[in-house]
Order: C-alpha cells, then structure tokens, then sequence
C-alpha cells in the first residue's frame, strides 16, 4: 500500500504538532501533509511527562530568543487555538553561591540584553522577597518577573494537532521503521507495518527515537537519560513560589494543589537507559531532591510525597542543545532532537522554524541555522551551561 504527500511528519508531540500547526494554520500551506504518530496517547513522549515550564534564563543567547517566541505563543494561544495553556507566570528563581555567582552574572547579562525581565537579588533582598526560603550559602539569585513560569504542555500539543487536523493536515497511528531515499534525495517513509508514504520533504521529531531514524545518515551524540517528577504536597505555605533551582540543581514549583520537583543526576549518575526503562531510582528523592530542597525552603519539612514518574531527556552530549534544520547531504530531510530538557518550551519556535523550510528552504521569522546539524562535522559547539 502506499499514499503521496507532499510533506510527512515523523512524530505527532509537542515539536510535530507545533511543525504541522505552523505550516497549515499560521503559513496556510497548500501542500498535502501528514503526520505518522505510533502514540495518539503520548504515553512516553517526553512532552506528557515533562515538567512543562518555560524560562528565559539560559547562558545561549539563541535558547533566550527562542523561548521568547514561546512566551509570546502561549499568552496569545487563547486567542490563536481556542484553547488557554493556564500559563502561570510565575518566574524562576536561579539560585548560586559564590563558586556560581560568576556564571550566574553572566546569564543574566545575556538575558538582559535580549529583553527578559529577569531581576537580579543580592542575599538581603532574596531575603525580603522570599521569606520562607533560606538563603545560607547563597551569594545571589535571578528571578524572572514576568515571561517565565508553567504551562500546560500537552494540552498546547494537543490543541495543535486538532486545529492542523482542521485546516486539513492527516494524522495517521503509525510506526515509522525507515525514512526512504534515492541517491541524496529523501523519498518517503516506510512504515512498519509495510505502508509507504511518499513525501519529498521529511521532518523527522520522533523525540529520543530520532537518532535511531537518523541512523543511516548520521550518527548523533544524542543519548536517552533518564529524569523524575515528585508530586508532593506540603503543610506550611510556600507564598509566590516561583520554580526554585537551588545550587545542587534540585528544583521545585507549584503544581494545583501541591508541588511538583526533581533533580539533575550528577554525571556518573546518569546513565543511558533503555526505551522501555521508566522505573523510579531508590533513594534519589530523598537523597538528590527532598534534602537539598527542605534545606533551602524548610516548609518541606513537612510534606506528604503523593506521586512520581520519569521520563527521558534527548541529552545532546556536545553541547546541551537542540539539533534541528536540514539533515546534511539528503535534500529534502529535516528533524529536530537533543533538546536536553528545554524542548517544550522550544516546540513553537522550532515547529514554526521547521515549517519554514519545508516552505522556502530557510529561515524566516527567526535564524535557527546555529543550531544546525552541520555545526556537528565542523566542531561549533553552541554550548548551553543553564541545563535543569
Ligand atoms: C521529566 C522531564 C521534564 C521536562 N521538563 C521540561 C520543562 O520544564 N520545560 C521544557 O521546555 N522541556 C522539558 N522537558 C523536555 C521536553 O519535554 C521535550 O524536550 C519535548 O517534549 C520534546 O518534544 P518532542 O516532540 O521532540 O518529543 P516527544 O515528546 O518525545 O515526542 C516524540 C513523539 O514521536 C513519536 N515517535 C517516536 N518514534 C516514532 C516512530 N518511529 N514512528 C512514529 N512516531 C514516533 C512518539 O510516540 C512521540 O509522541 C522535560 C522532559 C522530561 C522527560
């Protein structure tokens, strides 16, 4: 069996979803497109299992535009899609001390300079503004006061997919097995159940599975790692919190009616992991992230841990970033990956970015081209240090 299209997306989550949005509802393309989802339900997408917050606060200069975009996206989605992200802007707070007070200064510069609202706060005035966080050890903090806070993610994913699915894109349960070429040219997809799909441009945003897709072309420092939520709620009042990232580089926000938090694994601590692995690490709450948060707000002290779950980054190991663009030497080729846990916030602008090329062959609204994969054969690492 096969079909013809002009444009086939590989992966319906937040990027997919946002690609085919920007291409039918914003760029109102003409051309035939469908989207091969294996999971309607997102079960393991990183999307549905994400902390799903957006911040502006990053060391690339490029993650602070990028973001930016999202920002403005999600304030007018209600408008745009019919449907309110219930995007909470409730800021992050970047803690440090003394040994990352200099990196800490010279994100904010790079903040700054791009228009974000980010306010930096000497110990006193942490102090004042956060009175129930504990500010020993701490040698300054940034606080974004307005474009930065927590969204809902998958709904935005979702919202998109039904408003592409509107304006005529086709969205197919599917398992894509191979992309399909001839010489340097892409030709479509084969499907695992045999199906092939002839498409003259292919965007591949299959998540952590886009190495494996990408595999016959190039070979991507793109790794699967493995990070956990804990929903957990506490007795005492945490007032205007924010999403804290405390200097060990565990992090708390709000979430309803409790809190939501996790830690970045030190590096010897963070392995590969396989697609099925999903289980909970013993001790890593108590030891990585519930310690070190009630050390520095000691209201959770008094918690009940209610739920938990993980779910996988696409770690880029060279330099903490997305890759995204045109695949080198197969015309017609596209993915975006490796967004090493900033990739939600990153869907709009990417997806729009992605559906640009599909168009005219290049970038438009925003240059997206430091990000390219090309940037891998020429050793230019566009090195991202903000990673939570
Ligand atoms: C615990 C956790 C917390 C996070 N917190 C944040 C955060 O606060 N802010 C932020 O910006 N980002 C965060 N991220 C990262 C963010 O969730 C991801 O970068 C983003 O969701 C990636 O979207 P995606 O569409 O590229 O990939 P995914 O959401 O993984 O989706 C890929 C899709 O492709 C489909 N697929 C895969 N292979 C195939 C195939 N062969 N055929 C057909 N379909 C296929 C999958 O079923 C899936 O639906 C977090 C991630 C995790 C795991």
């Amino acid at each position: 069996m096969s079909e013809r299209v002009d444009i086939a997306i590989v992966g319906g989550a937040a990027v997919g979803a946002s690609t085919a949005w920007h291409l039918a509802c914003w760029y109102g393309a003409g051309a035939r497109i469908v989207v091969i989802e294996k999971d309607p339900a997102y079960a393991r997408a990183a999307t549905a299992l994400s902390a799903s917050s957006i911040r502006r606060q990053f060391s690339a200069a490029i993650n602070v535009r990028i973001s930016g975009y999202g920002v403005a996206l999600l304030r007018a989605a209600p408008r745009l899609l019919g449907f309110d992200p219930t995007f909470r802007e409730g800021g992050y707070l970047f803690l440090a001390t003394e040994a990352g007070r200099a990196a800490l200064a010279a994100n904010h510069a790079t903040a700054t300079e791009e228009g974000a609202d980010i306010l930096w706060l000497e110990p006193a005035e942490l102090a004042a503004r956060f009175p129930w966080l504990n500010t020993k050890g701490i040698a300054a903090g940034t606080f974004g006061r307005t474009g930065e806070g927590w969204f809902d993610g998958l709904g935005l994913a979702q919202a998109m997919r039904a408003k592409s699915r509107d304006a005529g894109v086709a969205w197919r349960t599917g398992e894509v097995a191979a992309i399909a070429t001839e010489g340097d040219r892409v030709r479509g997809l084969v499907l695992a159940d045999g199906t092939r799909i002839d498409a003259d441009r292919v965007i591949v945003c299959a998540g952590c599975d886009t190495p494996t897709l990408l595999a016959p072309f190039l070979e991507l420092p793109v790794r699967r790692r493995k990070r956990m939520i804990f929903f957990l709620r506490c007795a005492d009042p945490l007032p205007g919190l924010p999403l804290v990232i405390d200097p060990s580089g565990a992090y708390i926000r709000p979430e309803g009616e409790g809190f939501i938090c996790g830690a970045s694994p030190p590096a010897e601590e963070d392995p590969d992991v396989a697609a099925e692995d999903f289980d909970l690490s013993d001790g890593f709450f108590e030891e990585r992230v519930w310690a070190p948060l009630a050390a520095r707000l000691p209201a959770l002290e008094r918690i009940r841990l209610d739920r938990a779950w993980a779910g996988h980054y696409d770690v880029n190991t060279f330099d903490h970033n997305a890759l995204l663009g045109p695949i080198p030497g197969i015309a017609g080729l596209f993915a975006a990956c490796g967004f090493s846990g900033h990739g939600l916030q990153q869907a709009p602008a990417v997806g729009r970015g992605l559906a640009e090329l599909a168009l005219w062959g290049r970038y438009v609204a925003m240059d997206l081209s430091p990000l390219g994969f090309a940037r891998l054969a020429h050793g230019q690492r566009v090195e991202e240090r903000a990673i939570i």
